[in-house]
């Protein structure tokens, strides 16, 4: 058994056989004497390359088609076949070695630009001019596979990731990768787990091994123990995309970039969306969607998450995310410049037609606004200002409208430090930890070979997050994560430690995140059912936090009873929120009370004045003098019933 120590890219765990995949032969200059016939073989090859890319977009995602559409473009570029053929033409050398070169002049031209988003692209160039080339020499770097296995190569591209056949490929380990990369994106996206910083020189062919991104190893031949655990591992994750979601208190939400995202975060019942990036609407098009265009979309994929939460970021431009048509300032600094929700403020007219968009489509949904880039209270003050700008606008035009819960990203480390401010001007908080990781080591997200600063487990990072979990606590309101952090393996038990209420994930990880909040969620409970009474107070229902002087009763907001908090709940099941005996049972079956072993008294009220209902769509399931552990059932009852009677169903614990 032999350990190779690499860099987790895309977690995730997979047990099989390496297949060493070839290495691509250098491209040697040759003299050739007749530059018309070796251009003709150039054209023929461009076009086998074109058509190549146009089988693979046929079979792709939507993240891998965008890539490969990148691509086409760079491939049909007249700029490349000129700057080729001019080689060829000039020198008179051969086709394959004129292409290899023309990428690397027309990559390096993008890697001096300066805007981030075309210097990103000479990554995209070089993978073109070697697909051209490799249509040349007939080389094929997509490996026949016969049996699932764990690829090992120097480097993956994406085009290699979007030709070949997924079903065969179990992981991937290279000797270089970035998490940032667009490998990493496909990667990810297609539930691969990925290790980067593994010498294939180190690896014989065809050994079977275990590929650990979870904890940045490749164990080649396993012994027998570590090989079994590890496939129960893996089949527990691979049986996570099957089977329905596990109710875990801290929620497993997705994150998307267009309705076409849709299909994957209902196939595994995502328990909401977390974060809707909607800059991409307004990108790769020559003017702003209109009201009616947003409205449609918003609307659509509300309705298709059919009442779970739905968080919906106004645009967050600039940058990496350019909007060509705003005709926004050069600057020397992007990131820390014009984006975010300063782009919305420096273009109100354009973020009220989001906004007007959003109000409109809250009626068909659970939806949430959230606020990219926040830095202080003031921003958000004018922010809202301009919801309400937005509300009046739409009252001026008589439309239907709603203005739904607003919450900002916490994403600088000004808004993590006086989160516990921030929280009483939002509904709730979703930490950005992709920019919270740049800004605070002060690391550009697209800066090129700086992966050993790159450190989102820093205790900086993770100490700001866990002051934005206090602070949003504090106030009463929830906070997630839909920053990558939100996924790490590493992390979740610290996470549910630290109670936060969701992650939010890309929408293939969610089965597997999932999976691991349930297993954190176990082992914390364990633990703190150790010390039955311990004054922690669990969630009785799933759903949405309200604190005390939100609760819409002047009894419980005014404290008579002991202070208190309201969860509006997602279903109809109340749970014990600590271990103690069911001290009473109403005869309404509304409302149960609790004496934990240490003497405590907790009320459970289920809804306000449902008493009136007399018991009914109340079914308690537990009896006065009952045992119970934090998390059984006390009683199921049915939020519907409550509002269609008129009432709030608001679920509230009092401690007396
Ligand atoms: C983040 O910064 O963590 C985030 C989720 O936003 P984005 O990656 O879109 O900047
Ligand atoms: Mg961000």
């Amino acid at each position: 058994m032999k350990r190779l120590q690499g860099k987790r890219i895309n977690a995730g765990i997979a047990t099989g056989k390496i297949l060493l995949m070839k290495s691509r032969p250098a491209v040697l200059k040759q003299e050739i004497p007749d530059p018309e016939q070796e251009v003709a073989r150039l054209l023929d090859a461009l076009t086998r390359a074109e058509e190549q890319l146009q089988t693979e977009m046929k079979t792709a995602d939507k993240t891998a088609a965008g890539i490969l559409e990148t691509h086409m473009m760079l491939l049909t570029d007249t700029r490349f076949r000129d700057t080729v053929t001019g080689i060829i033409r000039r020198e008179h050398v051969n086709a394959e070695y004129a292409a290899d070169r023309a990428g690397e002049t027309l990559a390096e031209e993008f890697e001096a630009m300066e805007d981030p988003y075309l210097r990103a692209r000479s990554e995209d160039m070089r993978q073109t001019a070697r697909r051209a080339a490799d249509c040349l020499t007939g080389f094929t770097e997509v490996p026949r596979m016969a049996e699932p296995v764990i690829l090992c190569a120097e480097e993956f591209t994406p085009a290699l990731l979007s030709g070949m056949n997924r079903e065969y490929v179990l992981g991937l380990a290279a000797k270089t990768g970035s998490p940032v990369s667009h490998t990493a994106i496909l990667a990810a996206g297609y539930g691969l787990p990925y290790l980067a910083g593994i010498d294939p020189a180190e690896i014989n062919d065809g050994v079977t091994a275990v590929l650990d991104a979870d904890h940045g190893e490749l164990i080649l031949e396993p012994d027998p123990e570590t090989e079994q655990k590890a496939k129960e591992k893996e089949k527990a994750l691979r049986e996570m995309t099957r089977i329905a979601p596990e109710k875990t208190r801290m929620k497993v939400y997705a994150n998307i970039a267009s309705e076409k995202d849709l299909e994957t975060v209902l196939r595994h019942q995502a328990d909401g969306i977390g974060l809707f990036r909607t800059e991409f609407l307004f990108m790769n098009r020559n003017e702003a969607p209109d009201e009616e265009e947003q409205f449609q979309v918003y609307r659509r994929v509300l309705e298709a998450m059919e009442g779970r939460e739905t968080i919906i970021r106004t645009i967050d431009a600039g940058t990496d995310k350019p909007v060509p048509y705003l005709d926004m300032p050069r600057e020397e600094n992007p990131a820390l410049g014009l984006r975010g929700a300063r782009v919305s403020l420096a273009y109100p007219d354009l973020f009220r037609v989001q906004l007007r968009a959003l109000l409109r489509a809250a009626c068909y949904g659970n939806e949430g606004i959230m606020f990219p880039m926040i830095t202080s209270g003031r921003e958000i003050m004018r922010l809202r200002e301009q919801v309400n700008i937005a509300a009046g606008e739409l009252d001026a035009r008589k439309e239907k409208y709603r203005i739904p819960r607003i919450g900002i990203m916490v994403e600088t480390p000004a808004a993590a430090l006086i989160s516990e401010e921030l929280a009483k001007q939002a509904d709730f908080f979703s930490v950005g930890t992709n920019d919270l990781t740049q800004y605070t080591l002060a690391l550009d997200r697209l800066a090129r070979g700086m992966d050993d600063y790159y450190d989102p487990h820093h205790d900086a990072v993770l100490k700001l997050i866990r002051m934005t979990v206090e602070g949003g606590h504090k106030a009463g309101i929830p906070v997630g994560i839909c920053g990558q952090l939100g996924a790490d393996p590493e992390l979740i038990p610290l996470f549910v430690g630290e109670g936060l209420d969701e992650v939010s994930v890309a929408p293939a990880s969610v089965p597997a995140v999932r999976y691991r909040v349930a297993e954190a969620e176990k082992q914390h409970e364990n633990r703190t059912d150790d010390k039955p009474g311990d004054g922690g107070i669990h969630a009785p229902a799933d759903g949405q936090l309200v604190s005390m002087s939100g609760i819409p009763d002047p009894v419980f907001a005014g404290g008579v009873l002991g202070p208190c908090f309201g969860i509006i709940p997602d279903n109809g099941l109340v749970r014990a929120p600590a271990s103690g005996t069911v001290s009473s049972v109403a005869d309404t079956g509304h409302a149960v009370s609790l004496r934990t072993s240490d003497g405590k008294e907790i009320l459970i009220h289920t809804g306000i004045d449902t008493v009136k209902m007399k018991g009914r769509g109340f079914s308690p399931k537990v009896k006065q003098g009952d045992t119970v552990r934090t998390g059984d059932t006390l009683l199921e009852f049915d939020p519907e019933a409550v509002r269609e009677a008129g009432l709030n169903p608001m679920v509230i614990t009092v401690l007396m």
